[in-house]
């Protein structure tokens, strides 16, 4: 890995988004639409367990996940959906 991603990757917000994408690529991440580009359920497996979780979008991006609830900023279950809505995070 170069320098420069490094550095990208020290940014917390970066970090997710490429962990989310390593997830949709190695198949650890799935995201099945439930309500076209307003609600997705997500299962990851990346932990070892496979989880579960809903990420909405009213406004503004939620998921039911810890890591979101606890901080209430995009996790990586967002990221996840933003790369395969929007291709962009
Ligand atoms: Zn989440």
């Amino acid at each position: 890995m170069s320098k420069t991603s490094d550095a990208l990757l020290d940014d917390p917000q970066n970090a997710r988004a490429y962990r989310a994408m390593m997830g949709l690529i190695q198949k650890q991440i799935t995201i099945i639409v439930f309500i076209q580009g307003k609600a997705w359920v997500v299962n990851s497996t990346m932990s070892g367990k496979l989880h579960e979780y809903m990420v909405t979008r009213n406004g503004t991006w939620a998921c039911t996940c810890l890591d979101f609830t606890k901080r209430q900023k995009p996790c990586k279950h967002i990221a996840a959906v933003k790369l395969l809505t929007e291709q962009s995070v």
